[in-house]
């Protein structure tokens, strides 16, 4: 009897997770195409003042439109590259692809670019941004690195050596899901960082919930006390907005002040600003 369950069950599951592997694979290789013909593309949000509504900088995020699988969430293809390896070149073409944008903006903000661990750890690291900056004349404090807490960093001493070789030719970095509270944070805090991006479930409840209110504020404290600049991400109302100006937050970023659009969106943008003739960016 027990035996017969064991065989139907296997009988039931096998083909299933065949299908799902066989998804997978064919993902994977459509994936590596569209990294080697220049088949992703960038959409760019802004991070503004949180006082003045001045644009501080757009963050750069990995887009994919697939002829056959249509469109594919980073929430999926991201993930998926970092498990099979293939984070490093999209890494490298997201790298490319926003510091020529930056460049053809004549950009006076940063661009922010998430790398992954994959990334910082390799040797060939420092070299491969060195190359890309000088490529399109990007000047190196134009250019962020955004690190997400919710990977483990690899090999600790060789990307702190990395990332303080970049941090030597003026690059900053992020700490990025702040707060999500997935990391070993004492071993994040030896990397070279200027700035914590705060994770948007940290802004869930805080307009009406004391306790939120407090974790987001003790979160904010700490950030401080490390003295790390503060960007809160995934900020969607004005209650929320006002919190965070009464906790003296400098930055935000989210569908309130700005969607994620593609680089055509933020040219219009950046153009109609010129018209304007000031000195500083308002986005609002
Ligand atoms: P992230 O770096 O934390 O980027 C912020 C994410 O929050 C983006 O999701 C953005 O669209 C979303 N977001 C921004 N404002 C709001 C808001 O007000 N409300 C809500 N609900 N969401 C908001 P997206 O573009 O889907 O990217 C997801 C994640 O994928 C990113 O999170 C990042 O970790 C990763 N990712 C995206 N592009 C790249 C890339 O080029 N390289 C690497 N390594 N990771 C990337
Ligand atoms: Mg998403
Ligand atoms: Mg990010
Ligand atoms: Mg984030």
């Amino acid at each position: 009897e027990v035996k017969r369950t064991g065989k139907n069950a296997t009988r039931f599951f096998t083909p299933a997770l065949n299908d799902a592997t066989l998804a997978r694979l064919q993902m994977e290789s459509q994936l590596r195409a569209a990294i080697r013909s220049d088949g992703l593309n960038l959409h760019y949000q802004p991070q503004v003042n949180a006082n003045t509504g001045t644009l501080t900088g757009l963050e750069a995020l990995a887009r994919w439109e697939d002829p056959e699988l249509g469109v594919v969430s980073p929430g999926e293809f991201i993930p998926l590259a970092e498990d099979t390896g293939l984070i490093v070149a999209l890494g490298t073409w997201v790298l490319r692809e926003a510091c020529r944008q930056a460049s053809a903006w004549q950009l006076t903000v940063p661009v922010s670019v998430n790398v992954s661990p994959a990334q910082l750890v390799r040797a060939d690291f420092p070299e491969v941004v060195r190359g890309i900056l000088r490529r399109y004349g990007i000047r190196p404090s134009l250019l962020k690195l955004e690190i997400t807490e919710r990977l483990t960093i690899l090999d600790p001493e060789q990307t702190s050596r990395n990332l303080q070789a970049l941090q030597a030719l003026g690059i900053s970095f992020a700490l990025d899901d702040f707060g999500a509270g997935q990391s070993a944070l004492a071993s994040l805090l030896n990397l070279p960082l200027t700035e914590v991006k705060l994770d948007r479930s940290l802004l869930t409840g805080v307009t009406e919930d004391p306790a939120s209110w407090r974790v987001l504020s003790a979160v904010m404290d700490l950030a401080r006390g490390l003295d790390l600049q503060v960007v809160a991400e995934g900020v969607e109302t004005h209650q929320q907005l006002e919190v965070l100006r009464t906790l003296q937050c400098e930055t935000v970023q989210g569908y309130l002040t700005g969607r994620p659009v593609p680089a055509e969106k933020i040219t219009q943008r950046l153009q109609k600003w010129k018209l304007a003739a000031s000195d500083e960016i308002d986005w609002t």
